[in-house]
């Protein structure tokens, strides 16, 4: 009998997890365990890297049943990848735990709503901005408490909505839109890149974005920017939505591939998109027209943080006002694409923003918004911010500086609940007012932001 035939009611369906011979890679070292949050918050076996990955074999070997049970403990995992950085044989924990929740997907559905939310309005921008815009309302209005004290109570679904009023952020008016296609160059022409704009970006933090592209644009940068982009499909390869992820990876391959000759890299400013972005070439390397196609378009994506240091002229100074603050690595961006150096490199350039540790080491310690865990494990994810608030104030730190919309989300959720007053900045916040006064440049007009709003480090977020 090969190990991928499948034994009816128990095993996983062999094509969704490709990788058995993986999971017989690890060698029970037991060094993930130190790095693994939820080990760390449990000190349960099966909530540690190496007990999901026997739950996975024991299932794939007829030797457990594929039960709810089991198919949720998948889901406990943050996909944080700290196990990742430390697993001596490099068995890849995370992609096959993901994997597993996908393979898990066929006889365990994600709850309704859940799946209708990533399938309905995750996968589009455009609904994401029509989804997002009643809710705009709602917030303006003051009406969000509302509709908490009225479907808060929902069997199901109230904690999720509870949660979600208490941590969302105030949406603003979509920034697609009002995109123009190419912004270009601040004088010379140094480099032509193409953006991804991330979904919660535009709806959420369209004033990172802006200052993405007006700082690429200060940095010799001409932007292209193919509005028709979906979703990413990160939070799809989430929650299990393999088939849709794969959809979504396809459509922004070909997208990118229109563009012009010339582009050198594909930057985005949302570490979760580029982690997924980057990612393609795994997620598509067993397809045979698509696995060379997503190589070379993983292969051109850039943080926006990796890609000025890379290009950063060094004639370009920068200059804040006197700030404490302390850098957050978001898990997507140290622990998948590997990127640490880069963002506080490009701070450290910044003269005027004294820039303190963190006491998280490395691996990069979660601060628990990993995707929709705060939605799906809220107390969970409360206690990992908790450990992270407590890092921030034994810094001593006035400002969080980050490059991920979902960690600046969070500890500003945790700042909230202690009743803190924290200043929350993505990188880019804080290089685009630190640049030299300009007498003005089209990009000022096209972005939509004046040069003297961005001078002051003014930002519409409210995170
Ligand atoms: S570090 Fe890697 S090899 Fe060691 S127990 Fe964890 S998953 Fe297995
Ligand atoms: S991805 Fe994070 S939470 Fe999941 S097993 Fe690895 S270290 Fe633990």
């Amino acid at each position: 009998m090969s190990l991928f035939d499948p034994i009816n009611g128990q095993r996983f369906f062999a094509p969704d997890l490709p990788g058995y011979d993986k999971l017989l890679g690890c060698v029970r070292c037991g060094r993930c365990l130190s790095v693994c949050p939820t080990y760390e918050l449990t000190r349960i076996e099966t909530f540690s890297p190496r007990g999901r990955l026997s739950l996975l074999r024991a299932v794939e070997d007829g030797r457990l049943e594929l039960t709810r049970g089991v198919a949720e403990h998948l889901y406990h995992c943050l996909d944080c990848r700290s196990c990742d950085t430390v697993c001596p044989p490099g068995v890849g924990i995370g992609e096959l735990i993901v994997r597993g929740r996908a393979a898990a997907e066929a006889r365990h559905a994600r709850p309704w709503w859940l799946r209708r939310l990533l399938d309905v309005f995750l996968a589009s921008p455009a609904r994401v901005e029509t989804a997002a815009a009643p809710l705009r309302l709602l917030q303006a209005l003051r009406l969000d408490r509302l509709v908490v004290l009225t479907l808060g109570g929902l069997p199901g679904i109230g904690a999720t909505i509870r949660t979600l009023q208490a941590f969302a952020p105030r949406l603003s008016r979509p920034l697609r839109r009002e995109l123009p296609r190419v912004v270009r160059a601040s004088g010379e022409e140094r480099h032509r890149v193409a953006f991804f704009l991330g979904c919660l970006m535009n709806v959420a933090m369209p004033d990172v974005s802006r200052a993405t592209l007006h700082v690429l644009a200060r940095a010799g940068c001409t932007v292209l920017i193919p509005r028709e982009q979906a979703c990413c499909g990160a939070p799809h390869d989430d929650q299990g939505q393999r088939a849709t992820a794969l959809r979504l990876a396809r459509r922004n391959i070909a997208l990118f591939e229109s563009l012009p000759d010339g582009i050198e890299a594909i930057v985005t400013d949302c570490a979760g998109c580029g982690a997924a972005l980057k990612e393609y070439a795994l997620w598509l390397a067993d397809d045979p027209e698509w696995a060379s196609r997503a190589r070379r378009f993983s292969a051109r994506v850039r943080d926006v943080t990796e890609w000025l240091d890379a290009i950063w002229p060094e004639e370009l100074k920068l200059d804040h006002e006197p700030r404490l603050a302390v850098y957050h690595d978001p898990c997507h961006l140290a622990n998948i694409q590997g990127v640490r150096a880069a963002p506080r490199s490009l701070l450290a350039r910044v003269s005027g923003l004294e820039l303190r540790p963190l006491a998280n080491g490395f691996p990069v310690e979660c601060c628990g918004s990993a995707g929709i865990y705060n939605l799906t494990h809220t107390a969970r994810s409360l206690a990992l911010l908790e450990r992270k608030m407590a890092a921030i104030e034994a810094a001593g730190a006035e400002m969080v500086v980050s490059a991920n919309p979902g960690c600046l989300m969070q500890i500003a959720w945790g700042a909230r609940r202690a009743n803190r007053s924290l200043s929350l900045r993505h990188v880019v916040e804080i290089l685009d007012a630190s640049l030299p006064k300009t007498a003005g440049h089209d990009d000022d007009h096209v972005i939509g932001m004046s040069t003297k709003a961005r001078k002051r480090g003014d930002s519409k977020n409210e995170f």
